[in-house]
């Protein structure tokens, strides 16, 4: 059960990328675009405001349990994300998808495969895949 949307995706993205195309240049665009991404979160809180971060020491008691552990953790995001900041990150992180897959084209990998065997193994791992 091929997703042929993400196979179409990986032979766009084979087609398009001609001026960076040694593998070279893919590893530091894709490092590029993963710091981003990081930068357009980032400025989103410093910049406009519409999410912050608090951050504090996760505390996990030994009373809690591996099924209420989501309840007990914060991901120390308060707020959601503008309109503006929003389509700023979702361009980013689309940007980054795009050097992920020259990546695997400059490998002769498959994305979905990855996905797929990266969601079974996930799946197989359960809530104790969190803890890595
Ligand atoms: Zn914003």
């Amino acid at each position: 059960m091929k997703d042929v949307i993400c196979d179409q995706f990986q032979d766009t993205v084979s087609q398009l990328l001609i001026k960076h195309k040694s593998i070279l240049d893919v590893l530091t665009k894709q490092q590029e675009s993963s710091t981003r991404v990081n930068r357009a979160i980032v400025k989103a809180v410093t910049s406009c405001g519409c999410v912050e971060i608090h951050a504090i020491k996760q505390e996990i008691g030994d009373e809690i349990s591996m099924e209420n552990i989501h309840e007990a953790l914060n991901n120390h995001v308060k707020g959601q994300l503008c309109e503006q900041c929003r389509e700023v990150v979702e361009q980013e992180l689309g940007n980054h998808l795009f050097y992920i897959a020259a990546l695997c084209n400059s490998l002769d990998l498959n994305l979905l495969d990855i996905i797929l065997k990266e969601k079974k193994k996930i799946n197989t791992l359960g809530i104790y895949n969190m803890l890595r």
